[in-house]
């Protein structure tokens, strides 16, 4: 089994990946793309309840946002 993020042999300690740092990819894939279904709409970057909602996922919404601090 290879990881499907990059193709590399698999990790047995992240299978299905060859690293944290791939699992890390898919999941952020996984949520951004889980977000992506129910707001469909590239203006909700305005709305600051959907932030406080899911704070982990609003660095994926705005790159560049969290440098700042
Ligand atoms: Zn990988």
């Amino acid at each position: 089994m290879s990881c499907p993020i990059c193709k590399r042999a698999s990790d047995q300690k992240y299978r299905p990946f060859c690293s944290n740092r791939c699992a890390e990819v898919d999941l952020g894939r996984w949520l951004t793309g889980a977000y992506a279904i129910p707001t469909d709409e590239p203006g909700t970057l305005d709305s600051p309840s959907d932030a406080s909602a899911a704070p982990s996922t609003d660095e994926w919404a705005t790159p560049g946002n969290t440098r700042l601090n």
